[in-house]
C-alpha cells in the first residue's frame, strides 16, 4: 500500500505537461494549446500586413504577448511570406531568449521587447516600412491630428522620435530603438495613441492583441497618406479640436457609444 510519503509520480501522477525551466532554473508552465492559439493569431498577422499592402517582400513583423506566462510569439526572420507557416513562429522570453521555435526571431525583436515591458496592456505590436507613414518617418514629422479619422484611432499626433545617438546606433541597436520609443512617450499615454514614427525608419504601431496591433497599423498608414494630401491641398490647414475630443472619446471614452454594444 503507498503511503503519504510515497513521491506522486510513483502514485500513478502525472504533472502538468509541458513543464519548461529557462535559462535561470525557474520553472514554468505553457499551456500548448494557448501558445498554439498564439501562433496561428501572429501568423495570420502577418499574413494581414501582406494583405492590406503593408509589406513587401520580408519588411514587416508582427509579435504578441501572453501576459500571464511573460511570453512573446514573433514571426521568423527572413522568411518569405508564401511559405510562412504558423509554426514557423518564434516563442521568446523578455529578454529574448527563444525558448520555442527552430528559427531565429526578427531581428526587430529587441524593439518589440521594450515596448512590451514598458506599455502595460499592449498584447500585439507591429512594425512596418508601409510607404506613407515611412515617408512621415523619414522626414521627421509627427502626423498631426488633422481629421476624424486619426481622432477615432489615435488622440494625439502620431510622434515621431528624435535622432538616435552613436552609441544607441552603435550599440544594442534594436533594443535602443524601442527606448527611443519608449522615452518618446514621457506624457504620452501609449493605449490612447498607439503607434510611433522612428525617425529615418518607419512606424510601429500597437494593440490590445496582433489583430488590433494591425488594424491600427493600416489606419496609420491611411491617415499618413490622407495628412500628406491634406497639407498638399492646404499647407495652412487647422483641425477643430473639438472633432479631436469628440470622435476619440465616442470610441474610447468612458461614455462610449460608437459601436455594438459589448458582452
Ligand atoms: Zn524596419
Amino acid at each position: 500500500m503507498l503511503s503519504m510519503d510515497t513521491p506522486p509520480a510513483a502514485q500513478g501522477y502525472t504533472p502538468p505537461q509541458p513543464l519548461r525551466f529557462d535559462r535561470h532554473g525557474f520553472s514554468y508552465l505553457i499551456s500548448t494549446a494557448m501558445l498554439k492559439q498564439l501562433k496561428e493569431e501572429v501568423f495570420r498577422a502577418n499574413l494581414d500586413l501582406v494583405k492590406h499592402g503593408l509589406v513587401i517582400f520580408t519588411w514587416g513583423n508582427v509579435s504578441a504577448m501572453d501576459r500571464t506566462s511573460g511570453l512573446v510569439v514573433i514571426k521568423p526572420s527572413g522568411v518569405e511570406y508564401d511559405v510562412m507557416r504558423a509554426e514557423d513562429m518564434v516563442v521568446v522570453d523578455l529578454d529574448g531568449n527563444v525558448v520555442e521555435g527552430s528559427l531565429r526571431p526578427s531581428s526587430d525583436t529587441p524593439t518589440h521587447l521594450e515596448i512590451y515591458k514598458a506599455f502595460e496592456g499592449v498584447g500585439g505590436v507591429v512594425h512596418t516600412h508601409s510607404t506613407y507613414a515611412t515617408a512621415w518617418a523619414q522626414a521627421g514629422r509627427d502626423i498631426p491630428n488633422i481629421g476624424t479619422t486619426h481622432a477615432d484611432y489615435f488622440h494625439d499626433a502620431i510622434p515621431c522620435t528624435p535622432d538616435m545617438t552613436a552609441e544607441e546606433v552603435g550599440g544594442d541597436y534594436e533594443k535602443q530603438t524601442g527606448c527611443v520609443i519608449v522615452r518618446r512617450f514621457d506624457g504620452l499615454n501609449p493605449i490612447h495613441t498607439p503607434g510611433v514614427l522612428v525617425k529615418n525608419h518607419g512606424p510601429f504601431s500597437w494593440g490590445r492583441n496582433a489583430a488590433e496591433a494591425v488594424h491600427n497599423a493600416v489606419v496609420m498608414e491611411q491617415v499618413a497618406k490622407m495628412a500628406f494630401v491634406a497639407y498638399t491641398v492646404n499647407p495652412s490647414l487647422t483641425m477643430n479640436p473639438l472633432l479631436v475630443e469628440k470622435h476619440f472619446n465616442r470610441k474610447h471614452g468612458p461614455n462610449a457609444y460608437y459601436g455594438q454594444k459589448k458582452g
